[in-house]
């Protein structure tokens, strides 16, 4: 309530550089914009894990992208929702249109955009689901039937995931995530776009994505906003270039 009142009478902050200018200044917004790809790309993390859906994302997950959804997140900024929005919907509008499943859903019985649920830090401080309003300005784009619906929630207390590998991500996450007893219904059958900021090893999409398929879903797919960059991987039998 105070913070409410405080922004109507002050200008706004920008977010990474906290000088007056907006939720984010010109620069900043340049520096981000430096890590949006020309046009989405799908994310591949390397290894994938098992059950990754094919996810599409906008930008890399580094430098300016990574620190302005760390405001978002971690610093209660959330301002920044419509932008993190406009920067989220070219990974959706690419998710949807590269799916004929869902394509047909969006015009017919509704695709269901999921967000995935916040670690219990960030439920703590900003409610449920912390991406539901970058999720819900970026499905306002998608025009057709597009539900934003939080029918995902977390069944137990996860680790905090940074610091772990790939494997003890998947290990942490596995079993983390139910559809909620009164959305099944929504779900069986369904198609789905499921939602997060950051893909790092895929672990959190393909836990929604097993938390939705046990439910009945037809179809699932992801996107985010960015990606990590992939590493690659040179196979150990790969002949080295003298042969
Ligand atoms: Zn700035």
């Amino acid at each position: 309530m105070l913070s409410d009142l405080v922004d109507l009478v002050l200008p706004a902050t920008c977010a990474l550089c906290h000088r007056p200018g907006g939720a984010l200044c010109a620069g900043c917004r340049a520096d981000v914009t430096a890590c949006l790809h020309p046009s989405p790309r799908p994310a591949v993390p390397s290894p994938p894990p098992p059950g990754m859906p094919s996810c599409w994302v906008t930008g890399e997950a580094s430098g300016a992208l990574r620190a302005v959804v760390t405001a978002y997140k971690d610093e209660d900024r959330r301002d920044l929702a419509p932008q993190l929005g406009r920067w989220l919907a070219p990974a959706l509008r690419a998710a949807v249109g590269q799916d004929g499943s869902a394509r047909r859903a969006l015009h017919g019985r509704g695709l269901l955009v999921v967000p995935v649920p916040g670690s219990p830090r960030a439920r703590r401080r900003r409610g449920d689901v912390p991406l539901l309003a970058v999720v819900s300005e970026a499905a306002g784009g998608l025009g057709g039937r597009a539900v934003v619906a939080t029918v995902l929630a977390s069944t137990r207390v996860t680790r905090d995931q940074s610091g772990l590998d790939a494997r003890a991500r998947a290990a942490n996450l596995h079993g983390a995530m139910t559809v909620r007893e009164r959305q099944e219904r929504a779900v069986s059958g369904a198609v789905c776009v499921v939602v997060d900021d950051l893909v790092t090893t895929g672990a959190t999409l393909a836990e929604a994505a097993r938390a939705l398929h046990a439910a009945g879903a037809a179809q699932v797919l992801g996107a985010a906003i960015g990606a990590t960059r992939r590493r690659v991987l040179v196979p150990a039998n790969s002949p080295g270039p003298a042969g």
